[in-house]
């Protein structure tokens, strides 16, 4: 296949073989979603997953399909890396840790899995000359001032706070990708995702929709920490990953940083109410003091807006999913998961 310089993947036509992606990470929330995107524009798929946080069941509707392969294994093996990126025409890296209560609980964990899995599929790709997407995050904005753009410094915060070093591996992460692009000419995206939302989302490590949505279906309270006015922008994930996918195939946007995610703000007490409402539930809403939830000096940002400017510049895109509508799909699988046990 011939590579284009300034974008990753030339598009494909009906009838031509169709391009060979490898999605670390394919297995999780974000990753699953990804792969039914890819599979449905009919790219070969395959997907490399340790499953530490990903589930079998998410990509359970793809098992029989000849374009889809699964490799369990951990992409910070060098030669799992290797074989993997070998056999493919471009790589969607979302292998990682995500999730503010693992990063409370077990910062050193996830620091040094996020930095090995990205140094090594990195590695990998700039020795056979694969082109990479590297989904970073919004976090790496840190406090910086609002709407975040990316072209605007990177502020991961103190090393004596307790947040920033899951900012700085996603950061480090992208030095080391714009790194191998100056050095080898390896094409790479970075795409930094903000709060995504939708089905196969887990609460169990802090994420506040499924989390909101479980308590809210089970009649338990809501709890909203601190006093509810910090702001976050929820994007559909099947919008975040038409996005990842557009960006692969888009002329121009090889070896650039893009937002990706809503900018539209809503209050975390607003979206307590907006849950409780769709979803019919009398629970009520308890204000939980950050210090109950979180080491002393671990820092909830305030406000997390994208400007989407260069997105939209890019691939043309714009949500297509409310944030009611999410919601409503997530209540709906949490009732029926409720009803069956699941
Ligand atoms: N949050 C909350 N109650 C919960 C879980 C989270 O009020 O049960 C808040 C959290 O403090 C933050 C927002 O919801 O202000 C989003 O949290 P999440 O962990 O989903 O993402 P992030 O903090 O990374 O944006």
């Amino acid at each position: 296949m011939t590579r284009p310089t300034d974008r990753l993947l030339a598009p494909w036509s009906a009838g031509a073989a169709p391009p060979r992606v490898l999605v670390t990470g394919g297995a999780g929330f974000v990753g699953s979603h990804l792969t039914d995107e890819l599979l449905r524009r009919g790219c070969r798929v395959e997907v490399v997953d340790d499953l530490s946080t990903g589930s079998l069941a998410n990509l359970a509707p793809h098992a029989n399909s000849p374009r889809f392969g699964l490799t369990v294994a951990s992409i910070t093996d060098p030669a799992v890396a290797r074989r993997a990126v070998a056999a493919a025409d471009m790589v969607f890296h979302l292998a990682g840790v995500v999730g503010v209560r693992r990063l409370a609980d077990a910062p050193l964990a996830v620091m040094q899995h996020n930095l090995d899995c990205t140094r090594a599929l990195l590695d990998a790709a700039a020795e056979h000359t694969v082109p990479v997407l590297f989904t970073s995050s919004s976090e790496v904005y840190g406090d910086g001032p609002v709407p975040f753009r990316e072209h605007a410094s990177v502020r991961p915060g103190a090393t004596e706070g307790h947040r920033g070093g899951y900012a700085c591996a996603k950061a480090m992460g992208e030095w080391l990708a714009f790194g191998h692009a100056r050095q080898s000419g390896l094409p790479v995206i970075v795409a930094r995702l903000f709060n995504t939302v939708g089905p196969r989302q887990s609460g169990e490590h802090g994420m506040v929709l499924p989390r909101f949505v479980h308590q809210a279906v089970a009649g338990e309270p809501i709890t909203v920490y601190g006093n509810g006015d910090q702001t976050r922008c929820f994007a559909s994930v099947r919008d975040v990953v038409r996005a990842l996918a557009d960006l692969a195939v888009a002329p121009g946007a090889a070896g650039r940083v893009f937002n990706v995610g809503s900018a539209v703000e809503t209050t975390v007490l607003e979206l307590a109410e907006l849950v409780r409402r769709i979803a019919g539930s009398s629970s009520p809403i308890a204000r939980v003091p950050f210090a109950e939830v979180f080491p002393l000096g671990f820092v909830d940002p305030p406000r997390r807006l994208p400007s989407l400017e260069r997105l939209e510049a890019t691939i043309g895109w714009s949500p297509s999913a409310s944030l009611e509508n999410v919601i409503a799909e997530m209540v709906e699988v949490a009732r029926a998961g409720a009803l069956t046990g699941a």
